[in-house]
């Protein structure tokens, strides 16, 4: 009995054991499964830390470029790039919204530089960057601006064909076909509130998670923030008065305190003066001892200028090596001696390596040389060039405007251009022609002028006689008198008949000599001339801009069959019409290589045939009435 008690006992001991032990394998079991689970859960979080990471380290990288305040190119340039690879994108861009007032359009501001774009762009041949895309009201930009969300699209083709019509549907099938891109996802850009441009991922793949769409929202907050800080930047840099190297004011700030001071003038009839300064030969000083000694040469001259200002007046660089100081209630003697105790006081300054350098300075005085401040300051500027002609270094008061006669007007564009180094003339002849335009005492200005210009005139036809000059400017002139033109006119005329040909000077001397008949490649050639001479040789000179048009279209004709413009009628210059007139008649009477003179009578009649073709009927008719008096 006991045996079995016993036995039961022990089975029942050996059922409980059994029973722990399987609880003890079911928790186990339990546990293991929950291990597993756990694992796998870590193992997902440690990827999406990771990514986190990625992110947060490509986000660090842009803000810091943004701290290093990088240009706003190279900025947006090295965030699109960063996108490539993440979470299978394939390329990303950056667009720009534009507005010039007629039409919207938008422009690639970056883009990544990936095999991708690559392929496209060999297909579509224009580059985007090179485009101007086309903004539609109905396209994927439009949809996103309105909505302000991130939109993604499966039509790739479609998309591109909105910005870039021109492009062919079998070309779009083609770029579409070999794309490994499956969507575009188009994220809103806003800077400060108003919408700027758009960011456009183009991703492998056709969803858009939520994580995704908060990646991108992320950064497309870095891109808003690196436009709207270049903005401010840029703000900033504008409303900023003073000149980062010299500390000097700007440009902008003179234009503004002058427009003040001109008001204050004239409310209490009280006069200022302009200095206004140029460095001299700063270019040399660059070349031979580099830029960084050329900021020096302008550093020292703002401190001069300042240790010799008083507190009352006004210094500003106006860009480059140019600089102007206003001096209220100082007439021009005044000023003329305050300009010449800076140009002394820069004279003696001892600089490094340099030794020194020296500025040509011009004075006008409001009220004293115009009550206009566009005069004031272009007066300025022809004294200090005067200063420059006369061999730098030096001070020189404005002259009254009415008192600039035309000649010092010529024998200053003459000197000018004689100084050009790139003037086909032997320096000798240069020099001994600019000194009998500067020595006026051994010959009356206008007798000098006109001399010079024959010889220069000489230089490229040696069958131009000495003393045709002075008769073809006498006969000009009176031809304008009997027009009625108004001495302003008359006077620029002057000038313009002593330098209109003036480009031939840059012609081959065979081509000018020639005497088998032209080609009509050669007669192109010749016809360079008027704008040689605008372009090439007056353009520079600012004392005869208003001269530089009636030279320029000295050979267009009445019907405007002529050249370089073809213009016609009134819209020639009078000026340059009588020039045309006075230049052919010249022509016809003095002997070329290729034919013999024609009398004076034959010249006419030669005149007379293009009447109303050439020329105008009534010019015409008055230059033949002067003529035949004169013969
Ligand atoms: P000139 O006596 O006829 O005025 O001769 P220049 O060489 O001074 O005049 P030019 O107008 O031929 O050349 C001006 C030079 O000044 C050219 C330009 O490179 C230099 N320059 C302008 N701004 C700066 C600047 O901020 N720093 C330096 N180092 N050079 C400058
Ligand atoms: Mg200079």
């Amino acid at each position: 009995m006991d045996f079995f008690k016993n036995l039961k006992n022990i089975y029942n001991k050996v059922s409980e054991v059994e029973s722990t032990i399987y609880s003890g394998k079911q928790d186990y079991l339990e546990i293991y499964e929950r291990n597993i689970q756990l694992e796998k859960e870590i193992e997902e979080r440690t990827n999406e830390l990771n990514i986190a990471n990625k992110r947060m380290l490509t986000l660090q990288h842009i803000w810091d470029m943004m701290n290093a305040a990088r240009p706003l190119q190279s900025v947006l340039e090295t965030i699109v790039n960063s996108i490539p690879g993440e979470l299978g994108y394939l390329h990303a861009n950056i667009i720009k919204k534009c507005d010039d007032g007629s039409e919207k359009f938008m422009v690639v501001l970056a883009q990544s530089n990936d095999v991708s774009i690559k392929r496209v762009e060999r297909l579509i041949k224009i580059p985007f960057q090179a485009r101007k895309l086309i903004y539609s009201q109905d396209s994927l930009y439009a949809k996103s601006e309105r909505t302000g969300e991130i939109t993604q699209t499966l039509d790739i083709g479609e998309t591109l064909k909105s910005v870039a019509p021109d492009v062919s549907d079998e070309i779009i099938r083609e770029v579409v076909n070999g794309s490994p891109s499956k969507s575009i996802i188009n994220v809103p850009l806003y800077t400060r509130n108003s919408h700027f441009g758009w960011f456009n991922v183009f991703s492998s793949r056709k969803d858009l998670t939520a994580g995704e769409t908060d990646f991108l929202t992320m950064f497309a907050q870095q891109i808003e923030m690196a436009i709207t800080i270049a903005g401010l930047f840029e703000e900033v840099k504008a409303q900023a008065v003073t000149d980062s190297l010299t500390g000097l004011y700007n440009r902008r700030y003179f234009e503004e305190y002058l427009k003040k001071e001109v008001t204050r003038a004239l409310r209490q009839k009280q006069v200022f003066s302009v200095i206004g300064l140029d460095l001299d030969h700063l270019k040399q000083i660059n070349d031979q001892y580099g830029h960084a000694y050329g900021d020096l040469a302008i550093k020292t001259v703002a401190d001069i200028i300042k240790r010799n200002a008083r507190s009352i007046d006004t210094a500003a660089r106006m860009g480059g090596e140019e600089f102007n100081v206003i001096l209220p209630g100082v007439d021009s003697a005044g000023a003329l001696i305050a300009a010449e105790r800076i140009r002394k006081a820069l004279e003696n300054e001892k600089l490094d390596t340099i030794d020194h350098v020296t500025a040509s300075i011009g004075v006008a005085t409001f009220f004293e040389h115009s009550d206009n401040i566009e005069d004031i300051m272009e007066l300025t500027d022809q004294a200090m060039y005067q200063s420059k002609r006369n061999g730098r270094n030096q001070v020189t008061l404005a002259k009254p405007i009415s008192e600039t006669s035309w000649q010092e007007v010529a024998i200053n564009t003459f000197t000018d251009i004689l100084s050009k180094h790139n003037i086909p003339i032997k320096p000798e002849l240069a020099n001994e022609l600019k000194n009998r335009l500067q020595n006026p005492e051994q010959e009356i200005p206008k007798e000098a002028l006109y001399s010079v210009a024959d010889m220069l005139t000489q230089t490229y036809n040696p069958l131009h006689h000495s003393g045709v000059m002075k008769s073809k400017v006498l006969l000009a002139v009176s031809l304008a008198k009997r027009f009625d033109l108004p001495k302003d006119d008359i006077d620029n005329l002057r000038i313009a008949m002593l330098l209109y040909d003036i480009g031939n000077l840059m012609l081959p001397q065979e081509l000018l000599q020639k005497i088998a008949p032209l080609t009509e490649e050669e007669r192109e050639k010749i016809k360079t001339h008027p704008i040689i001479a605008a372009r090439e040789i007056l353009q520079p000179i600012s004392e005869i801009q208003n001269i530089i048009p009636i030279i320029e279209h000295h050979h267009e004709n009445w019907d405007g069959s002529g050249y370089p413009a073809h213009i016609a009628k009134e819209e020639i210059p009078m000026t340059s019409q009588i020039i045309l007139i006075v230049d052919a008649y010249y022509a016809l009477i003095e002997p070329r290589t290729y034919r013999a003179e024609l009398t004076p009578r034959q010249a006419v009649e030669v005149i007379k045939k293009d009447a109303g073709k050439k020329w105008n009927l009534a010019l015409v008719q008055e230059f033949i009435n002067l003529v035949d008096i004169d013969t």
